[in-house]
């Protein structure tokens, strides 16, 4: 590819001649149209070995599997977690996203996370590899190292006993009325099935549901998803360099030019936790793509990284940041939103901003509804304490109220939302759960859900509940008072159910 192998992408000081050659007219030769699955062609049956038959299998090892996997196994259960990567932690590790939301609620005095979430937080603070936002304590965001992190999810899947496979594809399932029997998986060593009484799809993208044919709900009511955004660290800023947020705002005003095309930038990063001469950037978006299609991912992937070359390019004309290096790039593009499962329940955004508390919850946040716009920039925030937030494509931003109060008015008092168990049962399945950005809510509450913290908290029940249903091989016939017992015996502070709250049947 043109221009890819240029030390200027690295290196600071490119020589004007070296900079990007942008490849005008390449990326929609090299841009199949979707494929509409017309031409089709008969899979010979075949035999393949039987890899491992287990109580509970985990499908997908980030944020989500890691958790699902290690509260399944630390209850006694033999699991397997299948990741196709060679390391665990998803979107975390892969894609360099390393800040991780508040555990507190919106009072910033009340913890209202804990469990297998905050035992991952604490790993990595006695690794000195995690560093809270909040300057004189830790209810503010958290930011990772995201190599320190790979390690932390591999102690603690491997120290709960759970068989991990890496480099292994979740390809297929075998589904028998309204159970799945098997994954059937493919790793360098071929194709094999994995059988199990319960399974957790943790893939992110609803793969487990979507491979035994169910429908899935995709992006918003037009089918539109958040656009994905490549991850990125630099390092070289000299001491005493513009700091990031004006960095961000200087950037802010140019548009991207990118392959002809002027996009507003976009970017927002985090220092670094070990050398405050390095920093994650967030500075692409991909609009109009979903990354669960492969054409989509594939161009997301590509185009992404054009524009990094153009923010690279931008900071460097920054004081104190005409050094800067490229460190590395996210071995994905960061997905925000797929697909979502149809679940028994689908967790609206009127619940979440009231801050229902379900009779079966088994997970609470006051993360805001966060909306990156798909095919226009800007980005829409819906905080539990009734404001809007609407940032424009200029960066300029507008405060409104979502619930009718004047602006300026009393904030709502809400602590925190909630996630009833029924939101993690796929409709039709009798044997899955689902933990992640893909369980059963629509696109506005997803803007909330989807986030690491959250992840984490969907698998930490997931495998409770898989664990608990391991003889039955029914998700539905959980004793969810003895699941939300026990969930609370692993440190999860749940709150007691809202007066009223339906109950689960
Ligand atoms: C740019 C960006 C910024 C974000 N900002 C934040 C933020 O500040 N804080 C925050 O907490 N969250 C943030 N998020 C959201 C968050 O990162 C994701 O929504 C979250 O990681 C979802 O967790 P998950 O476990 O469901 O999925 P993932 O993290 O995507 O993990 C899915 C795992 O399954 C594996 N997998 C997928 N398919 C298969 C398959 N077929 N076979 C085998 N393995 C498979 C993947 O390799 C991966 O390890 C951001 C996302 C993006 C893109």
């Amino acid at each position: 590819m043109r221009g890819s192998s240029d030390a200027s992408v690295l290196n600071a000081r490119p020589r004007r001649s070296a900079m990007v050659e942008k490849p005008r007219g390449l990326l929609p030769a090299f841009l199949p149209a979707r494929p509409t699955g017309a031409v089709t062609l008969r899979e010979p049956a075949r035999e393949i070995p039987v890899l491992a038959d287990v109580d509970v299998a985990v499908l997908g090892g980030g944020p989500a599997g890691v958790c699902a996997a290690a509260a399944a196994a630390r209850m006694g259960a033999s699991v397997v977690l299948v990741e196709r990567y060679g390391f665990f932690g998803g979107t975390a590790t892969a894609a360099n996203v390393n800040i991780w939301h508040s555990l507190y609620g919106m009072d910033h005095k009340t913890p209202v996370i804990g469990g297998l979430a905050e035992e991952i937080v604490r790993r990595l603070q006695h690794d000195k590899a995690i560093y809270n936002q909040d300057p004189d304590g830790e209810t503010g965001g958290w930011v990772v190292h995201t190599e320190a992190a790979k390690l932390v999810m591999d102690d603690l899947v491997m120290a709960s006993g759970t068989k991990a496979m890496l480099h292994t594809w979740l390809a297929h399932a075998v589904l028998e009325g309204s159970r799945v029997t098997a994954a059937i998986v493919e790793s360098k060593s071929g194709r094999g099935a994995i059988r199990a009484r319960m399974f957790i799809d943790c893939t992110g993208d609803a793969d487990l549901v979507r491979r035994v044919g169910l429908a899935v709900q995709t992006g918003n009511p037009q089918g539109v998803c958040q656009p994905p955004t490549l991850c990125f660290r630099v390092g070289g800023m000299k001491d005493g360099a513009k700091p990031l947020h004006e960095v961000q705002a200087e950037l802010f005003k140019t548009p991207m030019d990118y392959n002809g095309q002027r996009y507003p930038c976009f970017l927002w990063g985090a220092m670094g936790v070990l050398d405050k001469h390095e920093v994650m950037i967030a500075g692409t978006r991909v609009t109009d793509v979903n990354v669960a299609v492969t054409d989509d991912l594939t161009r997301a992937e590509v185009e992404a990284r054009y524009q990094m070359r153009w923010v690279l390019e931008q900071m460097r004309t920054m004081p104190g940041w005409e050094d800067v290096y490229l460190i590395d790039i996210g071995t994905q593009i960061g997905c925000r939103e797929s697909h979502r499962i149809w679940a028994d329940h689908q967790l609206t955004r009127e619940e979440l901003l009231s801050g229902q508390v379900f009779e079966d919850a088994i997970a609470q946040s006051c993360y805001p509804i966060d909306i990156h716009h798909g095919n226009e920039p800007g980005i829409t925030f819906e905080h539990l304490d009734g404001t809007r937030r609407i940032v424009s494509g200029d960066r300029k931003t507008r405060m409104e109220r979502w619930d009718g109060v004047p602006s300026g008015g009393p904030p709502r008092s809400t602590l925190c939302w909630t996630v009833p168990y029924r939101s993690l049962i796929p409709k039709g399945l009798d044997n899955v759960l689902v933990a992640g950005r893909c369980i059963g809510t629509n696109h506005d509450s997803a803007g909330a859900t989807r986030v690491m913290i959250n992840a984490m908290q969907f698998g930490h029940a997931a495998g409770v509940a898989a664990a608990m249903a391991r003889a039955s091989g029914d998700s539905r016939g959980v004793d969810v008072s003895k699941m939300r017992k026990t969930l609370t015996g692993h440190g999860m502070p749940l709150l007691d159910p809202s007066p009223g709250s339906p109950v689960p049947s």
